[in-house]
């Protein structure tokens, strides 16, 4: 059996090394367009405050991989698929033919049509060393973070941590507007301007905050993938890969895994991007033993979670406004916290907690077993 892995962050190793528990015959190649052997992005944050070094972000040694006699193809991007004669096509110039495809290409940070040495995305390790490097350059100096992202809010923590007096700047009333609500998103401006930021709703580009003469400006606009190869392929995208809970593609033997991923989400009841670091570990090891011809269904509460210089946000299930029936509040601005419940056909499918940490356990278990708003106890 011939397994091809397009993608060599933490879904495609995963996918590689269970495939690899479940066969140890089959012939596994894990082709990567990074030439880093796989790092967490997870503790790109902590890297970028000086709070973990460089060694500690890497998750595997680089013998790894020829010690589970899987073929790593670093600094390699499959550019094509031809799903009938199932190959793929390399920018090494080699077709390499496949039993089983998996992607597993993750997204890109969107970008913003400025360009200036002072600019800095947040999506992979060289982004963070040049993060890194314009601190130290311009310690001292004033910083902008433009976007109402998580990883604007990624950027924010780091700005902040660095005491660089930072303008927060976004587009709308105030950051993540299309998932939280007034107060929700009040309190997180409110809790800004506490630590010092300078905040900046309806800002409509980067130059109307100065970008020109700021020192380090960070953007955190989100992720998006690069699906054009694929579709070329004949391959169902929308806006990420289509794929059954089984995480198969519309094409045959490909399947698909982690923040490329659009899949059926069997929890909240329709198809989802999770966008998460648990949600990519567990799609990969799922998607290897449905590859390995043992099936199984995806089914995890996706969440994620950060903390803005003091303040807990977190999202859990489908926090999307446009697909609930019923978005019900607890807490309030007021009071420091506020929980949204997202509620669909009478069941609690989503959630936003601002500040509101202790809810998370509940509402998670609410919206696994579909129960309905009535059955929380939150206070
Ligand atoms: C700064 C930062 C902080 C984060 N913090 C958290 C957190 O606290 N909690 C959390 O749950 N999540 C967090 N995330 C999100 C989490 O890291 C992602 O959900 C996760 O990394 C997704 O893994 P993936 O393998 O699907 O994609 P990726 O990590 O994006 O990996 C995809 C890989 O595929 C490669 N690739 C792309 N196209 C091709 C191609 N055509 N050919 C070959 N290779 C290709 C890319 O180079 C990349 O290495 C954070 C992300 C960032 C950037």
């Amino acid at each position: 059996m011939r397994h091809v892995v397009i993608g060599g962050g933490i879904a495609g190793t995963t996918a590689a090394e269970e495939l690899r528990k479940l066969d140890a015959d089959a012939e596994i190649t894990l082709v990567g367009e990074d030439h880093e052997i796989i790092y967490s992005r997870v503790l790109l944050p902590h890297y970028a405050k000086g709070l973990v070094p460089r060694e500690k972000l890497f998750l595997k040694k680089e013998t790894w991989y020829a010690e589970k006699n899987i073929e790593w193809m670093p600094g390699t991007r499959c550019d094509a698929i031809d799903v009938t004669n199932r190959h793929v096509a390399l920018s090494n110039g080699r077709e390499l033919p496949y039993d089983k495809l998996l992607l597993a290409t993750g997204g890109e940070a969107r970008t913003l049509p400025y360009e200036g040495e002072n600019v800095c995305y947040f999506h992979s390790l060289g982004d963070t060393e040049h993060l890194i490097s314009l601190m130290r350059s311009r310690a001292g100096g004033r910083g902008i973070v433009y976007g109402g992202s998580f990883i604007a809010c990624e950027l924010l923590d780091v700005f902040l941590y660095h005491h660089m007096p930072t303008v927060a700047a976004f587009r709308g009333p105030w950051m993540f507007h299309r998932i939280l609500d007034a107060d929700s998103g009040e309190l997180v401006s409110d809790h800004l301007r506490a630590v010092g930021a300078d905040v900046r709703p309806g800002s409509e580009t980067l130059e109307s905050v100065g970008a020109t003469d700021a020192d380090v400006v960070g953007v955190g606009v989100g992720v998006e993938p690069d699906l054009a190869w694929i579709r070329d392929a004949g391959i169902a995208v929308n806006k990420g890969v289509v794929t059954s809970a089984r995480l198969e593609t519309s094409a045959g033997d490909v399947y698909a895994a982690g923040d490329v991923t659009e899949f059926e989400d069997l929890v909240v009841g329709r198809t989802l991007m999770a966008g998460n670091w648990p949600s990519a570990v567990m799609q990969g090891r799922v998607a290897a033993r449905n590859m390995a011809g043992k099936p199984e269904e995806f089914r995890n509460v996706s969440a994620y979670a950060t903390n803005l210089a003091g303040l807990d946000i977190i999202g859990v299930g489908d926090t999307d406004r446009a697909f609930a029936d019923e978005i019900r509040i607890v807490g309030s601005r007021a009071a420091g916290g506020v929980t949204q419940l997202f509620v669909r056909a009478g069941k609690v499918v989503g959630a936003t907690m601002v500040g509101r940490t202790g809810d998370r356990t509940q509402v998670t278990n609410a919206i696994r077993d579909g129960l309905a708003p009535e059955t929380l106890s939150l206070r």
